[in-house]
């Protein structure tokens, strides 16, 4: 038979592994498959919300997060000034998640000429802004210019006395699963913005119609970190098992603490808190409401487990809903529909509920 020698090339890129087959954390689990801890001070690597330092009586929490122009940020509805100040937010969530308190924090740039010294004046207001409020000190940095685009990259460190950390792993069966705030409103919000966008770009003085979406665009551009959880949580006298923020959506964070810490859970649908107005929109937007809270994400509320022996001490706290339990992790991972249905939960929410 004839053999083809000038497919060479193309075999070998066929051998080639696409970044889309793996997805964010199919890449994130293979680059990170050979790391080894060298220190024992490092109580927890990669895997959680933030990493864990054991630093004398008290452990350091660290982390990271990238903001890239087109991916994370549009900066055509985007002021600099909410840019700066969501960027650091993500981050102090990350540390609230781990129910640690937030301390310093850096922030490194690649920005190109198309910029002006004051549209970065102000992503530093921002920035500030949300420094001040929640008491963090920005110590340091890095600039660089860029061949296109805006790239923010912000590290923060928070602490927390050792056994005051809650990880990712540490639900059990039987363990009620907690949301703080509402969910869905911020992807509400980034599809106005997304809707309105052709009026920003049509004519940068024209004000798009953006009045009476206070609330969810608030939700979008201008994220609040909930550090005020761990004080509220102290004063009821209950410690989470287990605790992430909500930044990809509410399906995808559930998804974690049930691998991480190798349970099943029970969600129910009715019981994921939506603002009224939020639910609404959705319609609208012929969204089940509660698809935008399981796959929208970016509301950074706190997602957490308690035992369920702290019921009574959870059940009526304003500002947090049970939404489900925990289970052993041979009975699966289900949405429980107000009709008693039971659908597999799965990081895109409930794609079979889009559209109805
Ligand atoms: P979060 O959504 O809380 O910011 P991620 O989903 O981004 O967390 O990351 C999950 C875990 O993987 C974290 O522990 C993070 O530090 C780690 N991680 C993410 N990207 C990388 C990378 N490129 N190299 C090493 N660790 C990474
Ligand atoms: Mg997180």
């Amino acid at each position: 038979m004839y053999e083809k020698k000038d497919n060479k090339p193309s075999e070998a890129a066929s051998r080639l592994t696409a970044l889309s087959e793996l997805g964010e954390f199919g890449l994130i689990d293979r680059l990170t498959r050979n790391v080894v801890i060298h220190h024992p001070e490092t109580l927890k690597g990669i895997g959680d919300d933030a990493a864990v330092i054991a630093t004398g009586d008290k452990v350091l929490l660290f982390s990271t997060d990238l903001l890239v122009e087109g991916i994370h940020f549009d900066l055509t509805y985007m002021p600099f000034r909410h840019l700066g100040y969501k960027a650091a937010v993500v981050n102090i969530s990350d540390i609230a998640a781990m129910n640690g308190i937030p301390r310093q924090m850096t922030v490194s740039l690649a920005v190109s000429s198309r910029f002006s010294a004051e549209a970065l004046d102000e992503l530093y207001a921002g920035i500030l802004m949300a420094c001040n409020k929640y008491k963090v000190d920005l110590v340091g940095g890095d600039t660089s210019s860029n061949v296109k685009g805006l790239t923010i990259s912000v590290s923060i460190i928070g602490d927390a006395q050792k056994e005051e950390v809650v990880y990712r792993s540490g639900a059990g069966a039987g363990d009620l699963l907690c949301v703080t705030g509402d969910l869905g409103s911020a992807y509400i919000g980034l599809l106005i913005l997304e809707r309105e966008k052709s009026v920003f770009r049509a004519d940068p003085n024209m004000q798009p119609e953006l009045t009476g979406f206070d609330y969810q665009i608030g939700r979008q551009l201008r994220p609040e970190a909930r550090t005020d959880i761990r004080n509220l949580l102290i004063g009821l006298g209950v410690k989470p098992t287990s605790m992430i923020d909500i930044s990809d959506g509410l399906a995808s964070e559930i998804l974690h603490i049930c691998k991480q810490s190798a349970v099943g859970c029970k969600l129910f649908e009715g019981k994921i808190p939506i603002d009224p107005y939020t639910t609404e929109l959705a319609k609208e937007y012929k969204i089940i409401p509660s698809v935008a809270a399981l796959s929208g994400g970016e509301d950074y509320e706190l997602l957490f487990t308690v035992k369920q022996e702290d019921y009574e001490k959870i059940r009526d706290v304003g500002g947090i809903s049970i939404i489900g339990h925990m289970t052993a992790a041979s009975e699966g991972k289900y949405m429980i529909t107000p009709d008693g249905k039971n659908v597999p939960l799965s990081a895109q929410g409930w794609d079979g509920m889009r559209g109805k």
